[in-house]
């Protein structure tokens, strides 16, 4: 059988495409790409010829079957999404995932991946953190997964469309507290790359000033509730209880 190959693009900046990545596009027998009209410029610019199938949300769970049998039948492939790590918020779960079922080899082509690109230069905890990936873009939806993320210690990253961002860090100070610290990671690798650190509630107030920042690609990432606050919080709320019980108690 081929090898299912798995290669990130860049996010922004083509510089950031890895020689390795570049060697396994050229040397595939077949690309499956997110978008084959958006891929074709990326392999333009490098020259590349390898002929291309779409593999997008629509036809993956269809269209993988088609592709793990050309794997099986001994074709190389290398699947590629329209920017960064394909399965990051993009599609080729189905994908890989069946081509592992039915034996054949799954190889990563690691590069950028505009989570990680975030996080490495925000400056906030990193020694642990959750991926968030989109959240629901209905307001109540919304709220509620964020409420479900209020006591998080771990540093949270979400992906965030431009046009939602202002909302999004708005309904993030609800829910965590204005006070929390957040960054904005705009528009990475490219002309207008922006990494705004303050307050949720700093955040919001300088997002709504400035139009700019509701366009082009951002990351939203939050440090994790304070472990010691959150330690603080409980102790109070035992303390009260321990009284109640205390003043029932014989
Ligand atoms: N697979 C991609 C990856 O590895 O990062 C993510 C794909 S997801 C459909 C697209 C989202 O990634 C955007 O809405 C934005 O949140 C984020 N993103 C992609 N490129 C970015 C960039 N250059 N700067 C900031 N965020 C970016």
């Amino acid at each position: 059988a081929g090898t299912l190959y798995v290669v990130a693009t860049p996010i922004g900046n083509l510089q950031d495409i890895s020689a390795r990545a570049l060697q396994v596009l050229e040397q595939a027998d077949l690309i499956a790409a997110e978008d084959t009209r958006h891929s074709a410029r990326l392999l333009e610019h490098f020259a590349l010829r390898t002929p291309m199938v779409a593999c997008h949300d629509h036809n993956e769970r269809s269209g993988s079957d088609g592709l793990v049998q050309r794997l099986l039948d001994g074709a190389d492939l290398a699947l590629i999404s329209d920017a960064g790590t394909p399965l990051v918020s993009d599609p080729g779960f189905h994908l890989v995932r069946q081509a592992r079922a039915a034996g054949v080899r799954v190889v990563p082509v690691p590069g950028a991946c505009a989570a990680i690109a975030a996080l490495s230069a925000a400056g906030l905890p990193s020694d642990r953190f959750a991926f968030e990936g989109f959240l629901p873009a209905r307001s109540g939806a919304r709220a509620a997964r964020l409420q479900a993320l209020a006591g998080e210690t771990r540093t949270l990253i979400f992906y965030e469309a431009p046009h939602r961002v202002l909302e999004s860090v708005m309904a993030m100070a609800e829910a965590f507290g204005a006070q929390r610290q957040a960054v904005l990671a705009r528009e990475l690798t490219k002309t207008f790359e922006t990494i705004k650190d303050a307050s949720l509630g700093e955040l919001a107030a300088w997002i709504a000033a400035d139009s700019n920042q509701q366009r082009g690609e951002c990351v939203l990432l939050v440090e994790g509730l304070d472990d010691k606050a959150g330690k603080d919080v409980v102790d109070a709320e035992s303390q009260r209880v321990l009284m109640l019980l205390a003043a029932e108690l014989p």
